[in-house]
């Protein structure tokens, strides 16, 4: 007899099936296909134990901000069929960290960086994909590209063959205000336009915009996010307000 699935794996299952239902009714609304949004479950805070439990309920990819908990996590998990993607800033020392167990870096956004992945990736003989991640509310305290930024930023990037660049990311504004959210949705895919309509080496591809999270995705959906990064409403409230696991970029 087959063993009870786990509560944990119970309620992760749960919350997967309305993420998706929402998911699905958000692009009935904007008349998608459902296959054309990617649900990325994101982890921070979540013990592997329970990541343990998110697979025994059909989840095969997780995200995870920071590089230093997501090593640790990939690790544990290393006996289980997990990709992971980075989802958050990374330092220029730490670019060797990603490629030990990311399939996808999202957070691109400065020449050095790219620099330094581009150099190891051509040591270990092999590519990453990359998204550009791009400041769409104009907050300082955001990491990302100011959206005039990226063009020249992709030009740079252009020549580094390592770096397969698949798209645009964004953190939308922190607010209740659904219409300020949707701008900067907006914002990324109008970015993305610009690019697209810009004589870019062909091997660079922007389908990709990663945009949307427990609070905003259906939004997201609607403005045209191939990616939605969400964790609380799979996993769960986190205790502790997002500053404390988002370090914010120093603005002095
Ligand atoms: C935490 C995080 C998310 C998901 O946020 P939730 O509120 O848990 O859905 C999405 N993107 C990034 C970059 C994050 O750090």
């Amino acid at each position: 007899m087959e063993s009870p699935a786990a509560p944990d794996t119970l309620a992760i299952a749960a919350n997967l099936a309305s993420v998706r239902a929402r998911m699905a009714a958000a692009c009935a609304r904007a008349g998608r296909q459902e296959s054309s949004v990617r649900l990325l479950p994101v982890t921070k805070t979540v013990s592997a134990a329970r990541l343990r439990a998110a697979v025994a309920a059909g989840l095969t990819r997780f995200g995870e901000n920071k590089v230093q908990e997501a090593k640790g996590k990939a690790a544990a998990l290393a006996d289980l069929p997990v990709e992971w993607s980075l989802i958050g800033h990374l330092q220029t020392n730490k670019a060797g960290d990603v490629l030990k167990f990311a399939a996808e870096f999202q957070a691109l956004d400065s020449l050095r960086l790219a620099e330094a992945l581009e150099r190891r990736l051509h040591g270990a003989g092999r590519a990453l994909d990359v998204l550009l991640q791009v400041n769409t509310s104009g907050e300082p305290s955001k990491f990302g590209l100011p959206p005039d930024e990226v063009l020249p930023f992709a030009r740079a990037v252009a020549a580094f063959g390592g770096l397969r660049v698949r798209g645009l990311m964004t953190l939308a504004e922190f607010t209740p205000d659904q219409d300020r959210v949707r701008a900067c949705f907006r914002r990324l895919r109008q970015v993305q336009t610009r690019l697209r309509d810009t004589a870019l080496p062909a091997h660079m591809n922007w389908d990709e915009l990663s945009m949307g999270m427990s609070g905003d995705f259906e939004t997201a959906i609607e403005e045209g996010a191939t990616t939605v990064r969400v964790g609380q409403a799979i996993f769960g409230a986190r205790p502790l307000p997002d500053s404390h696991y988002w370090p914010e970029r120093p603005t002095a």
